[in-house]
């Protein structure tokens, strides 16, 4: 689906949800894609892209932000403690903080650098033991911890079980930053983005569906 009939169903779902068109950020999600696809979208003039592993977008978007300007660029898969200097010099946006320890390795780094990115804190909604994320019952107190450690957390992420109603879990997110006074919520893909906007998403993550499938055999 190219990029404009996304944007279409995103526009449609964000005033079916009586808010504002263009109001919900798109991220891209490049992952795996062969790099004439990315290209593509950065032609179409899409400037927010999504990554899930420091190595890969190590090795692509520095020469493409040197080709194409400047690129949000948001880290949506788990992040290793020693792959943090990496991962700040990369990304504007994290949205997998998900425990103590990267917390307080976040928070001196951030410290040092004098900058931090957005941070999102992933929740695992469904507890899924296979899963990254904090739990439903320890968000609040992950959630005060990071403040406690002058971590400017924004909002929450969510990956919800795939063989679960995904509705369910976007309004547990909602619920719990809600009640934390966080205001952004990373939640909804492909399959169920226009569903997660109507419960509040303030950034959903598309890769197939704007990309085609992924060929992970091809991608090692
Ligand atoms: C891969 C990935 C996506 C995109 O998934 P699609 O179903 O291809 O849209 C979104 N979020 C995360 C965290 C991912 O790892």
């Amino acid at each position: 689906m190219s990029l404009a009939e996304i944007q279409q169903r995103l526009n449609k779902a964000e005033t079916d949800a009586g808010r504002a068109p263009g109001s919900v950020t798109l991220i891209a999600v490049s992952k795996v894609q062969p790099i004439a696809r990315v290209r593509a979208v950065l032609d179409a003039g899409h400037r927010v892209f999504g990554e899930n592993r420091v190595q890969e977008a190590a090795g692509k978007w520095p020469a493409l932000r040197e080709e194409y300007g400047p690129v949000q660029l948001h880290l949506i898969g788990p992040l290793q403690t020693n792959k943090l200097k990496q991962a700040l010099d990369l990304f504007d946006v994290f949205h997998t903080l998900d425990r103590p320890k990267l917390g307080r390795k976040l928070a001196d780094a951030v410290q040092a650098r004098g900058s931090c990115p957005e941070l999102f804190i992933q929740v695992n909604t469904g507890e899924e033991p296979q899963k990254a994320g904090v739990l439903p019952t320890q968000a609040d107190d992950f959630i005060a911890a990071c403040r406690a450690m002058d971590l400017p957390v924004s909002g929450l992420m969510v990956i919800p079980p795939v063989d679960e109603e995904p509705s369910l879990h976007f309004a547990l997110l909602r619920k719990i930053a809600e009640r934390n006074g966080l205001t952004r919520l990373s939640m909804g893909m492909s399959s169920d983005f226009e569903r997660a906007v109507a419960l509040g998403a303030t950034h959903v993550r598309v890769g197939s569906a704007l990309f085609g499938a992924r060929d992970y055999g091809k991608a090692g």
